[in-house]
């Protein structure tokens, strides 16, 4: 087992320190943190339990979006077809009974006589879903469930945040436990957590040593309070480790992409035309999947950069509009708004089909198909038909959420690498000597990325080589990393 990375001025191996790695000077904050935000982050508690975990909203709750003209989800108002043979569907009855409900109307214990915590329902703990299965083994305070709505996503942060955190350091008279500590390092995922806590209830920060920020999306918001001074604890930016791009978006997308498809409309997929809308990590791997089953992939782009490498691995740059009519699937991987418009739709051939892989279900403009000339068909779990006056239809996967995450899985393998980033920052954030970080946005040393990949290494019994230390000198390395730059474009 490769040794835990020491970092900055805790290097005590007599090796240069590495200073923390920072955000780009383009996206620093503006002005410098205020007296009062480095007061916080200095105010530790000595305890270590209870760190706050928000889980990746869209991987936990799916949500069920509200489609139809009369605002039911379209989903329970279509009946399954025929077609509904769908190998990765549960097809327990109970389930289905199940779904009628929401969670926070059941009264649920598990084994142990627990009952903080709301899932799906505890009884169907045997399906192996994972946020039953944490309820009914660990004990801990869990509340998600798959298609909750937006108010059920507010109402279990909320839950979240109203918790407890009983510590063993921090008492209460003749209690042993004080009911009031709170966590003391938040785990977000798209920022929801941070921003909910930074609007309503700015005093629980006091306690807070670090937050650690796994998307896009929640970065960006971050960045944003950083250049306007308000960040009221240091942050690290997991999004942008490389280990964590790397597997959570271009290998991840590259496995789960077809599979998503294939598990969901069992279409044979190799010589179809594919657009690919974006070419970032996402979207390289997705154009890589398809291209490596057989099909002709077409790529659209804003950035110039990204376009010329998409037409060096042989794909042709195109705009959506031009090649609508001709396309088999449309793939979205932008992390931008209503890149598929209901214009586009309205032209897209009969049976294509139209799946997200990018940001949550903001790509595809699905509330545009919400129009009564339209008719929604439920084939199957997370497969519609949309059909058109004319008798063209379109196959839409998830709504427009996440095809991946909604009809196909995340390999253990990339939550694995993911996880263990996650965890190196929350530990470096809480363990680092307060001078190390203020209240700003930090990328994760570079060290520890390696760290991650080192221990993930095993899995391929693979042997590095060493540096020797004649080599060592001439690159002007340590012989045990960083063995890149912080901006090193892997
Ligand atoms: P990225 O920034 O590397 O790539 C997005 C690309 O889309 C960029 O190159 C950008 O120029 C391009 N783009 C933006 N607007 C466009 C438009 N209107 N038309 C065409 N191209 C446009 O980001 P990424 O790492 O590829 O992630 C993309 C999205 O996918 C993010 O929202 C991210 O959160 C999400 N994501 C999804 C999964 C998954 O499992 N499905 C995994 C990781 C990330």
């Amino acid at each position: 087992m490769p040794n835990f990375p020491k970092i900055g001025p805790d290097n005590d191996n007599g090796e240069a320190s590495e200073p923390p790695p920072t955000v780009p000077k383009s996206l620093r904050a503006a002005q410098p943190p205020t007296p009062q935000d480095q007061g916080r982050h200095l105010q530790r508690l000595g305890h270590s339990d209870g760190v706050k975990a928000s889980y990746r909203r869209e991987k936990w709750r799916s949500r069920s979006m509200s489609i139809s003209s009369n605002g039911n989800d379209v989903s329970s108002s279509g009946s399954v077809s025929s077609r509904s043979s769908f190998s990765s569907e549960s097809g327990s009855s109970d389930e289905e009974e199940d779904a009628k409900f929401d969670p926070r109307e059941r009264e649920q214990k598990n084994s142990a006589g627990q009952s903080d915590f709301c899932v799906r329902n505890i009884k169907l703990a045997t399906f192996g879903r994972r946020e039953i299965e944490i309820a009914q083994e660990s004990g801990l305070n869990i509340y998600a469930w798959k298609n909750m709505t937006e108010k059920g996503f507010w109402w279990c942060i909320d839950q979240c945040v109203a918790a407890d955190f009983p510590s063993e350091t921090a008492t209460v008279e003749g209690e042993g436990v004080n009911k009031n500590v709170w966590a003391n390092m938040i785990l977000d995922d798209g920022g929801d957590l941070t921003h909910h806590l930074y609007k309503n209830y700015p005093d629980k920060f006091n306690n807070i040593s670090g937050i650690v920020e796994e998307n896009i999306a929640g970065i960006h918001r971050l960045y944003q309070m950083s250049r306007q001074g308000k960040l009221p604890a240091p942050v690290m930016n997991v999004n942008d480790s490389v280990t964590k791009t790397k597997f959570d978006n271009f290998y991840a997308s590259r496995e789960s992409v077809t599979d998503a498809i294939k598990r969901s409309t069992d279409c044979m997929i190799g010589g179809k035309l594919v657009v690919i809308l974006g070419y970032g990590e996402v979207g390289k791997g997705c154009a890589a999947a398809f291209q490596g089953i057989g099909c002709n992939v077409m790529v659209t782009e804003v950035d110039p950069i990204c376009a010329i490498q998409a037409a060096m691995q042989g794909f042709r740059i195109v705009r959506l509009e031009d090649v609508v009519h001709h396309a088999d699937i449309v793939v979205t991987c932008t992390g931008n708004k209503n890149v598929v418009t209901r214009d586009h739709m309205n032209k897209l051939k009969k049976g294509c089909i139209l799946a997200n892989m990018g940001h949550s279900s903001v790509e595809i403009d699905v509330s545009s198909l919400a129009t009564n000339e339209l008719r929604w068909e439920r084939i199957r779990s997370q497969v519609h038909h949309i059909h058109w006056p004319d008798g063209k239809y379109i196959v839409l996967l998830a709504k427009g959420g996440l095809a991946n995450h909604n009809c196909s899985s995340i390999p253990s393998f990339v939550i694995s690498v993911t996880a263990t980033t996650q965890a190196l920052a929350l530990i470096e954030l809480y363990k680092a000597p307060p001078t190390r970080y203020k209240a700003d946005v930090y990328l994760l040393p570079k060290k520890m990325d390696e760290y991650v990949a080192q221990l993930h290494l095993t899995v391929f019994n693979a042997h590095i080589t060493e540096l020797t230390r004649e080599q060592a000198a001439f690159l002007n390395i340590n012989r045990t990393g960083p063995f890149k730059s912080q901006h090193y474009k892997y």
